[in-house]
């Protein structure tokens, strides 16, 4: 893990200049995988809440948090049990700070330029087996991760005046059949879409399902195309990516 750790550039990573400190990160995370006992842990938590992946006094969450996800559940799978307990609280206040943060995008290998919480959200899942054994904060954090749904479209068809695409729902849905607002991602460019309803929901654990977008031309949902929830990115609305 250590490897892992070392591996990355954390000052390649955006993040104000005046909080951010990725020297933080590196020598936190190696220490927080190495603790082996409290005090150590704590330690190691207060580099990385101070500054490193988050800055708890302003209540920000960095991109490098994002990057750190992966690290952080390790600890929690591998480590001694106060690091990995410190992992778990780092995660719950990256995706407690990201859900109130309008403006911070990351790039992922899905999209350009992904709202900061919908990131993390993707990766707490990542870790969903693991978490749902790790007693109720684990458990916790999944719920609030799952709030931060993504539809990845794999293929879609001309319905009425817009489209049915069909594709795979991660995450929770907010509400049945209701409809609501989303963020179109596309290769180079995000658009806002007033409606979308899911026509389909995911069944038996598989994650496909189909929704339908009123006003949206199939063309426009060609893969890769991806959805996120609107409420995630109010700043965003109709602006186009770089
Ligand atoms: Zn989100």
């Amino acid at each position: 893990m250590l490897n892992a750790i070392d591996a990355v550039d954390w000052s390649a990573l955006p993040g104000p200049a005046l909080r951010y400190e990725p020297e933080r990160v590196a020598v936190g995370l190696r220490a927080l995988a190495t603790a082996t006992g409290l005090v150590q842990a704590a330690d190691a938590g207060s580099l990385l809440a101070g500054g490193g992946l988050v800055h708890d006094h302003s209540g920000e969450v960095f991109p490098a948090a994002v990057t750190a996800v992966p690290l952080l559940l390790a600890i929690v799978r591998h480590g001694h049990p106060a690091a990995g307990a410190t992992a778990l609280g780092l995660l719950d206040d990256a995706l407690a700070f990201a859900t109130h943060d309008a403006s911070t995008r990351v790039a992922t290998p899905y999209a350009e330029a992904v709202p900061i919480c919908c990131a993390l959200a993707d990766r707490v899942r990542g870790g969903a087996g693991l978490l749902d054994s790790s007693g109720p904060e684990g458990g916790r954090l999944l719920a609030d991760a799952d709030g931060h749904w993504r539809f990845d479209v794999e293929e879609a068809v001309a319905e009425g005046d817009g489209a049915l695409a069909f594709g795979a729902l991660a995450g929770r849905w907010p509400g049945g059949g209701t409809s609501v607002a989303a963020e179109l991602h596309r290769p180079g460019r995000a658009v806002p879409l007033v409606q979308a309803v899911l026509h389909h929901p995911p069944e038996d654990g598989h994650p496909d399902a189909c929704l339908r977008l009123p006003g949206v031309l199939p063309d426009g949902l060609a893969p890769p195309a991806v959805l996120f929830p609107a409420r995630c990115a109010p700043a965003a609305a109709g602006a186009r990516q770089p």
